[in-house]
């Protein structure tokens, strides 16, 4: 039971919190997870805790790269576990996506506690946790470097929602297009991915179903006409207007 009251006017941003110190006491989250919430946390407050103009553009360039995709994969790590469980699961059934368990710290106790909270909210097939199919990705260094033969490994489009630059700089140079969610816009992995939705991952992955609903009864054509119109760098730089907008709103009322 949750003590924030629904009146708080943070009440939202906490309880995201909570949930994921939620996840942390079942082993689903690293203590790195904790600090990678507190990173967002930042950023999101920064954000005005909303989804913006630019961050639905990218949600929408993603849901029609995702449909478009032949092997799309999606690449699950403890925050998101304990974030949105249920709505990975709905997304990977929306898009046709493999799901993979893909963490930055292996650990088998904490990889089996993911299976099962994903196997929980409907999964069915989890990759990332056979070790005769597991495979390495170059450029990175050993344990972070383990996928899926054929999951990630095998993936055109990828989606790695929260994850580390280095890691998602070797998904780039293994010719994978990568899709991310990351509050932060100035990160390597924002910068490096070819799709950037700079959101809370709790807000936007609902968006994200909704529009890839609405976009599967398009053609090839046009969801090809609104990948080739999203440009993630003049999208990124919208993102960083939308803090500076945000801070001098703030400054006036201060
Ligand atoms: P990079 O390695 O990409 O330069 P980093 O080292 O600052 O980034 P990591 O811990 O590697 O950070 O990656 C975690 C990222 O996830 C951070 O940029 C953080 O802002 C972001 N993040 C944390 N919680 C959320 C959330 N709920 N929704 C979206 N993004 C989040
Ligand atoms: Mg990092």
């Amino acid at each position: 039971m949750s003590l924030i009251p629904k009146s708080h006017p943070r009440a939202k941003s906490l309880l995201i919190r909570e949930k994921l110190v939620d996840g942390f006491d079942k082993g689903l989250v690293a203590k790195e997870g904790l600090l990678a919430q507190g990173r967002g946390e930042a950023f999101d407050y920064l954000l005005g805790e909303k989804t913006g103009k630019s961050s639905k553009r990218a949600i929408k360039a993603a849901a029609a790269q995702l449909l478009q995709a032949e092997t799309p994969v999606i690449s699950v790590n403890g925050n998101i576990a304990a974030l949105c469980p249920k709505q990975i699961v709905r997304l990977s059934k929306q898009i046709k996506a493999k799901l993979e368990v893909n963490l930055f710290y292996t650990n088998k106790d904490r990889k089996q506690a993911i299976v099962k909270i994903l196997k929980k909210n409907g999964a069915r097939e989890i990759l990332g946790t056979n070790p005769d199919f597991s495979t390495k990705l170059p450029g990175i260094d050993s344990a972070r470097r383990i996928v899926d033969k054929n999951g990630i490994f095998a993936a055109d489009v990828v989606v790695v929602p929260l994850e580390d630059g280095d890691r998602t700089i070797a998904l780039r140079n293994a010719g994978k297009i990568v899709i991310t969610f990351d509050l932060n816009p100035l990160s390597r992995t924002s910068q490096t991915a070819n799709i950037t939705i700079v959101d809370n991952v709790t807000r936007a992955i609902d968006l994200l179903i909704d529009e890839a609903k609405k976009l599967s009864k398009k053609n090839q054509n046009s969801l090809q006409k609104i990948i080739n119109d999203f440009d993630n760098k003049k999208n990124l730089s919208e993102n960083i207007i939308q803090i500076k907008n945000n801070l001098a709103r703030r400054a006036r009322i201060a």
